[in-house]
């Protein structure tokens, strides 16, 4: 079967949810794909920040190879070494020993989690920001902040407020004694990688002291390495009571995490929340074997660096009006606001990248990205960009 066929195929198959895709992909290699066509392409997306090793790694793919020929699944009833052991790699990495790990398979999951464990400090009132995305499920999506997404879906879970994101005075008029938790992206991902000022989530940290309100912060999109720490908020110097993790923690695979630190790893007590395939003994191989490879290839050093040069050759492009961001991803702001139009031309040259809103493009490239695929994606851009003018 070609492109063509799949489409025609899908339309008569799949809800229209996402509207129709152009492609089929069929397979992949680093950051390589190939289509259905046999057409190559580099992800400069990442499968949307998922795939941090990149597509098929050695890696990944013998710890899952072996794990599934040994055990495919455990319920809940029972422990599993992989689980245990990433939940003390995790622990490890938040820095608090304190901390308690609940596995999901998804961002929403891990979110809808850390919603209700904030339930449990007898409080009910939430903010967060606007613009965030947090997720499609009900409950995340109360969190989430992008009026489009939720309206046709009213009423959703009552005692969100949303506040601009970056707007410290804002969240000062907002919090409250009655604030279960603050939900806080370190980066707004889908919003477009909006970053907010140097000293917010310090400030917003300090806030929920006083009042007494959880801090959770959403590493969904940020985490695995991604922006050159294993979070995303480490830069800030803050401890979070929650963090939120899913995309890369899985390595490609479908994991999801909801980590509580300090007091708020005890909030929750047996049958107030569960997953079945939560903690699954593939999935969780997958994510040791992801952080495995980041920490011994120093993947997050060299996230920082491809930034800087990233950083210094996009802003020299004309077109390109504020390159932002940290490690592998960042924002390009062009000044013809067509991004749509620019991702579509960047898909027909052979890169793959996405328009989160109408005047930004969004690279999230594997972390295992060379310099040379790095290289590759400025020249075709440059020429994209220059492409009619
Ligand atoms: C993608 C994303 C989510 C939702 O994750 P799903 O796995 O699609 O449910 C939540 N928060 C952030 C910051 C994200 O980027």
């Amino acid at each position: 079967m070609k492109n063509a066929d799949f489409i025609k195929q899908w339309k008569n198959t799949t809800q229209n949810n996402y509207g129709i895709p152009e492609l089929a992909l069929v397979k992949g290699k680093g950051l390589v794909l190939t289509d259905a066509d046999g057409k190559q392409y580099l992800d400069f997306l990442g499968g949307i920040a998922t795939s941090v090793l990149g597509h098929a790694h050695p890696a990944i793919v013998k710890a899952v190879s072996k794990q599934i020929a040994q055990l495919g699944h455990v319920s809940n009833f029972y422990a599993h070494p992989n689980a245990l052991a990433l939940a003390n790699k995790l622990i490890t990495m938040t820095g608090d020993k304190s901390a308690r790990v609940f596995f999901c398979q998804s961002g929403a999951e891990a979110n809808e989690a850390a919603l209700k464990l904030s339930r449990r400090t007898g409080r009910n009132r939430i903010i967060a920001a606007q613009g965030a995305f947090h997720g499609r499920t009900m409950g995340a999506l109360s969190l989430t902040g992008q009026p489009a997404k939720r309206e046709p879906f009213l009423p959703l879970v009552k005692g969100v407020k949303h506040v601009p994101f970056g707007d410290i005075a804002a969240m000062r008029r907002a919090i409250s004694k009655k604030t279960a938790m603050v939900i806080i992206e370190p980066i707004m991902g889908e919003a477009g990688v909006i970053i907010p000022p140097a000293d917010y989530l310090a400030q917003v940290r300090e806030l929920c002291n006083t009042y007494g309100a959880l801090l959770v912060i959403d590493a969904v999109q940020t985490g695995m390495g991604r922006t050159g720490d294993w979070f995303g908020y480490e830069y800030s110097g803050i401890e979070p009571d929650v963090i939120t993790l899913a995309k890369g923690l899985g390595g490609g695979l479908p994991l999801g995490a909801m980590i509580a630190l300090g007091k708020a790893a005890v909030l929750f007590e047996p049958g107030d929340h569960g997953s079945t395939f939560g903690g699954n003994p593939v999935t969780t191989a997958a994510g040791l074997a992801a952080i495995s490879v980041i920490e011994k290839e120093k993947l997050m050093q060299k996230a920082r660096k491809h930034y800087e040069f990233l950083l210094t050759e996009i802003a020299q492009i004309p077109g390109v009006t504020e390159v932002r961001g940290a490690g592998l991803l960042i924002g390009i702001e062009l000044e013809a606001g067509n991004s749509k139009e620019i991702a579509a031309k960047m898909l027909a040259a052979g890169v793959l990248v996405n328009a989160p809103n109408p005047s930004t493009i969004r690279i999230a490239p594997a972390l295992i990205v060379t310099d040379a695929q790095i290289k590759k994606f400025i020249a075709i851009f440059r020429k994209v960009l220059s492409d009619g003018k």
